[in-house]
């Protein structure tokens, strides 16, 4: 079965930044409120007809009693057939809540997980920088399962509790004002002893849950490392540290689930002390004749049921306040207000040419430390130009701004002729390629890494692409061609391999404008000829902006600007800037010295 939200997602996209979970449990609930409706529906008739069960009991035994009085089998028959279809409607009845309920449960779980990560996608980089990815996926994971158990918690439950709890007392009432208040009383009491308890179980199970990860973490530690545990014989001194965590898990685990008992032994205390007083009253009643012994199993039967749900009712409040508490700590992270975004009627961007300006820019990562300041740029269309300048000068982050990973303290960024800021983000990247000094590839197959430039493209345009970036013929000898998965981390490729598929894939997305990020950086002189022409035919016909810290790569470019703490100190082609005989000159004269005699 589709799940709704699955049909109509457009409400997912301007979810608002609220991180109070119930108003997220009314967001994940949203497509599912008729279901929420039956459930609801079901889980209180099936309450209702278990609290009237004593009832039946009373009168079976009243009928039993009769039998010395003139009374028939025919009408013990008649209260056991009432028995009989009581039982049978609460079957139903609550088989109909479980199956409402499952699906209401899991459904707003898809919906937590859908909401959640769709809201992720829209976090800036620098969101995604200072947090690991393992927490964050965790955290939705949480978010997720924390909102499906208070939704079945609530249907199979609080709900349940609370009728059955108001029917009952109804009932006691009815048999004997007495017997009524002693409940009254019983549920005063319980109550807030109960709210007692389960305020400091968060605490201990915190701490048995921060045990247990600090022994995975440390476990998975020394399986990463095995080499090293083995090369310098360290298993005793692994093991002698693992111990000590082992036994910090054991204790913080037997505090935590010792504690519950003392909850279970003021429970079982209070129901005897309550069950005591009321059977009391009801026999000294009986004895005067104002109560029968149907009366007698009426209290007895109430006061077992009551007495049961009081019972798990600490459990139940600890369970709500560490899984809200769960969910209120995913939603803090997670639904935190975007550091950048669209700004409001943002219209696409509309590439005629594909010229760069930077118009007097501002930047810093932290306040008060100016990381470019008051810098201009123009770039014509298809000009290319190349960035150096040393490490910390600001290149990187002049890309990254354009690319709006961050927003400008002042100044602005157009692309022909249309302020970044203004328009949508999306339209802004897909307009402009990268490669990195690094490539991005998923653990999925060449193919698709390749394809991740342009996802309509055919295979055979993926084949040209890889054909252009030099690539082709090293995907043909892999074990499975384009259709090999290319591992974690794409550990089964070497740098220039990767650095290929990288290349690929921005040929495919054919961007108007190129950024090339120490694109070469990592590879080793040779494997950097062996994908220049892969570069240089990816460059073709596009603004190009290249940072690279290997000078002759950079050499061809139509212009060299050279940056030094968040300025541009040089500017102009390759031999120009060599005559001058300025910073760049002497950077060309270090290099060539060194890896570059031939030039
Ligand atoms: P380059 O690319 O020229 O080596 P960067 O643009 O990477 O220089 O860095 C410029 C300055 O900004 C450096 O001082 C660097 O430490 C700082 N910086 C870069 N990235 C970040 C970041 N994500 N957070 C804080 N400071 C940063």
């Amino acid at each position: 079965m589709e799940a709704p939200w699955v049909k109509n997602t457009a409400w997912v996209e301007d979810i608002a930044p609220d991180t109070r979970p119930f108003s997220f449990m009314r967001l994940t609930m949203r497509p599912y409120l008729p279901l929420l409706f039956v459930s609801v529906l079901a889980t209180i008739s099936a309450a209702a007809v278990d609290a009237v069960g004593p009832i039946i009991y009373k009168y079976t035994v009243d009928a039993i009693v009769a039998l010395e009085h003139g009374g028939t089998y025919a009408d013990i028959r008649f209260w056991v057939f009432v028995y009989l279809a009581m039982v049978a409607l609460r079957i139903l009845l609550w088989r109909t809540v479980v199956y409402f309920s499952a699906h209401l449960g899991l459904g707003v779980r898809s919906t937590a997980r859908y909401v959640l990560t769709n809201y992720l996608l829209k976090h800036s980089q620098e969101y995604f920088e200072n947090r690991f990815a393992g927490s964050v996926s965790g955290k939705i994971g949480n978010a997720g399962d924390g909102a499906r158990h208070l939704s079945d918690w609530a249907i199979n439950t609080y709900i349940p509790f609370f009728i059955q709890t108001i029917v009952s007392l109804g009932i006691a009432f009815y048999s004997s004002a007495y017997v009524g208040w002693i409940f009254v009383v019983w549920i005063a009491i319980a109550l807030p002893i109960n709210i007692y308890f389960a305020r400091q179980r968060p605490a201990l199970s915190r701490a048995a849950q921060a045990a247990e990860t600090k022994l995975r973490g440390v476990t998975v530690d020394i399986v990463s490392n095995m080499r090293a545990v083995q090369e310098y014989a360290r298993s005793v001194l692994e093991l002698t540290n693992l111990k000590e965590l082992i036994i910090a898990r054991r204790l913080a685990g037997l505090r935590n689930r010792l504690f519950d008992q003392r909850i279970s032994l003021s429970n079982g205390s209070l129901q005897i002390i309550a069950t005591g007083a009321m059977l009391l009253i009801v026999l000294y009643l009986g004895e005067r004749g104002l109560a029968t012994a149907g009366d007698i199993i009426l209290v007895l039967a109430l006061a077992t049921g009551m007495g049961e749900r009081l019972f798990h009712l600490g459990q139940q409040i600890s369970n709500l306040s560490e899984t809200w508490g769960e969910i209120e700590e995913g939603l803090e992270d997670v639904l935190a207000a975007h550091d950048i975004p669209d700004s409001k009627g943002a219209k696409n961007l509309v590439i005629s040419q594909g010229e760069v300006e930077f118009d007097q820019i501002t930047f810093s990562y932290h306040e008060g430390e100016s990381v470019l300041s008051n810098l201009s740029l123009s770039i014509k269309a298809g000009e290319k130009i190349g960035l150096v300048g040393k490490s910390g000068a600001g290149k990187s982050t002049l890309v990254k701004l354009l690319l709006r990973h961050y927003e400008l303290t002042g100044g602005v960024i157009r692309i022909d002729g249309q302020n970044i800021a203004a328009v949508t983000q999306n339209s802004l990247r897909q307009s402009i390629a990268i490669v990195p000094q690094e490539a991005l590839l998923f653990h999925r197959t060449i193919r698709e890494n390749i394809a991740y430039g342009r996802t309509d493209a055919t295979d055979a345009q993926v084949e040209d692409a890889a054909k252009l970036a030099q690539a082709h013929e090293l995907i043909c000898t892999l074990h499975n061609g384009y259709d090999t998965l290319v591992g974690d981390r794409a550990v089964k490729l070497s740098g220039a391999h990767r650095q290929r598929v990288a290349i690929a894939r921005a040929i495919l997305k054919s961007a108007p404008i190129l950024l090339l990020d120490e694109a070469t950086s990592a590879l080793d002189s040779e494997s950097e000829g062996a994908i220049q022409e892969g570069l240089q035919n990816l460059m073709q016909g596009k603004t190009v902006i290249a940072i690279a810290h290997r000078l002759s790569t950079l050499k061809e470019m139509d212009r060299i600007i050279v940056m030094d703490k968040g300025t541009i100190i040089e500017d102009g082609p390759h031999t120009k800037l060599v005559r001058k005989g300025g910073v760049y000159a002497n950077l060309w004269k270090h290099q060539s010295g060194g890896y570059l005699k031939d030039e």
